[in-house]
Order: structure tokens, then C-alpha cells, then sequence
């Protein structure tokens, strides 16, 4: 497994602390991007950098953000991965007429609403050529082909529902993924935080524990008996702020049997990480 950091900073900034010859300069010239194996030596300097900004109440880095790369061997390897299926899509659920029911969220983190009617998208904009998808509100959209194999594959611990357009009419190619158990728990050494160069203070953090902070900066640790018998099933914490169409979200864990079978299917914008087991 390697852990890339990725830093994005102002170029200004970026020939004051960085060598000239490290990272790339976007397009227009106004940003460095780096991307460091994080034991390289600059990733300490620039934490200390981070701190004296902090410290002044600002930020040296418009993105600082953790990757962990798994080989094909250690993901085949690995009783459980945890796998994501982003970019998000848009318009959401919310923005095309679903309803959810705020009563019972938690006032800290908006955790617990309650989705009160079916999965309304706008048809067309639900990405063609994949398999699975992701709106920006956390919803999942599954194709019938890939629903189809699954069944097929007496694949558990998931819920199809029926996706339908602003208007109410059914899609015919897509449905709702609902993954009902949400009870894998994740514990230390599991490192969440605000930033990978700065996670503490974090204030997404929800005080009721639902939330476990904006980011995961390491991998996934979680009791074998948290897992149950199913093949997918999501953590009990989530991860991320809300604001605007983003709320926290669970990670998603499949048996290496399902993550095969998804490989196999080729199933696009698949990422995949080990799970730790504890
Ligand atoms: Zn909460």
C-alpha cells in the first residue's frame, strides 16, 4: 500500500516553501499541485508550515488530502474492502423532488433523516456507462444489468427500490441501491481527522458520535464481529460536513466475494481499499 498526499497551494506560496523542480503548476498559473509519497521529507516541513499558518488563523493549502493505493495482490487478499464509486453526480434526490424527514436527525450532524418517498432523479443526467453511481447527496443508483447478476449471485444484504423521474415516471434501466445494515464499526487505530496535515480541531466531528470527522487519514479498521454475515454493509460512523447538497456519508464494505464479482463486471470508478479486521 502507498499513501499519496495530495496538496494543492497558492504558486505565490508554493515558491516560498517547495523546490521549483516539485509538483505542477494548473492551468492559468495560480496553483501548485503536489502529489508526495507522505514519509518524503517535505511532507514534515510543510506540516510545520501548516501549524505556523493555523496558528494565524489561515491555511497554507486549498487541498490536503490523503490516498491509499492497494496493489491488485493485496486487494485479493483481503477478506473485506471498503469501495466507493465517486465522482458524485447532480442534480440530487433533494433537488429533484425526494422528500426526507428531518424529525428524527440528529441536531448536531443531520444524521438519521429519513428518506420519506421514492428516489426522484432527472433520468437522463444518471451517468450512462456505469454500473453504480453516486449522487452528491449519497444516494446510489444501481443499472438492472448489474442488479440482474447480483441476484444471480445470491448476493446479500441489499434492498433494490424503484427510481423515478421529477414527473414520477419509473425509470426503466435504474434502481435505488439501500443498503439496510450499517453496523460495522469502525475503531482506532483508524486515524479521522480535519486535514492530513492539520487534524485537530476538527468541528465536523458529531459530539453523539455519528460522525466521525471530515476525513479518514489512514485505512479502515473494524471487529470481524461488526461485519455480520452479509456481503455489503455500511460503517455505523460517517465521514464528512454538511453544507449545501453534501451531508456525512458511510464508507461502504463488501466481501471479497462481492468486490470480485463487481471487479469482474468491470464495474467503472470502482475504488477499492483493504479493510483492516481487529
Ligand atoms: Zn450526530
Amino acid at each position: 500500500m502507498r499513501e499519496i498526499l495530495e496538496l494543492r497551494m497558492p504558486e505565490e506560496e508554493a515558491r516560498r516553501h517547495v523546490p521549483p523542480d516539485v509538483g505542477e503548476t494548473l492551468p492559468l498559473g495560480h496553483v501548485r499541485r503536489l502529489l508526495l509519497e507522505v514519509n518524503h521529507p517535505l511532507v514534515e516541513q510543510l506540516r510545520a508550515i501548516e501549524w505556523e499558518y493555523r496558528a494565524q488563523g489561515t491555511t497554507l493549502f486549498s487541498m490536503c488530502d490523503v490516498e491509499r493505493h492497494y496493489t491488485p495482490r493485496e486487494l485479493r487478499a483481503a477478506e473485506y474492502v471498503m469501495v466507493g464509486f465517486w465522482p458524485f453526480f447532480r442534480p440530487t434526490g433533494v433537488e429533484c423532488g425526494t422528500r426526507y424527514d428531518d424529525s428524527t436527525a440528529c441536531p448536531h450532524c443531520g444524521s438519521g433523516a429519513r428518506q420519506a418517498n421514492e428516489l426522484h432523479l432527472e433520468l437522463r443526467r444518471i451517468p450512462k456507462r456505469r454500473d453504480l453511481s453516486i449522487t452528491m447527496g449519497g444516494e446510489y443508483v444501481i443499472t438492472s444489468r448489474l442488479a440482474e447478476v447480483l441476484r444471480q449471485h445470491r448476493i446479500t444484504g441489499y434492498e433494490l427500490r424503484p427510481i423515478v423521474s421529477r414527473g414520477g415516471r419509473p425509470a426503466p434501466e435504474h434502481h435505488q441501491l439501500i443498503i439496510p445494515s450499517a453496523s460495522a464499526e469502525v475503531v482506532p487505530p483508524t486515524h479521522v481527522g480535519g486535514s492530513y496535515l492539520y487534524p485537530e480541531p476538527d468541528p465536523s466531528r458529531c459530539p453523539e458520535g455519528h460522525v466521525l470527522g471530515l476525513r479518514l487519514l489512514s485505512s479502515l479498521y473494524v471487529p470481524r464481529d461488526s461485519l455480520g454475515k452479509q456481503d455489503w454493509v455500511f460503517t455505523r460512523q460517517k465521514f464528512g460536513r454538511r453544507g449545501g447538497l453534501f451531508h456525512p456519508l458511510p464508507r461502504m464494505i463488501v466481501t471479497q466475494r462481492l468486490y470480485r464479482l463487481l471487479a469482474e463486471q468491470k464495474v467503472r470508478h470502482l475504488h477499492a481499499e483493504v479493510v483492516h479486521l481487529v
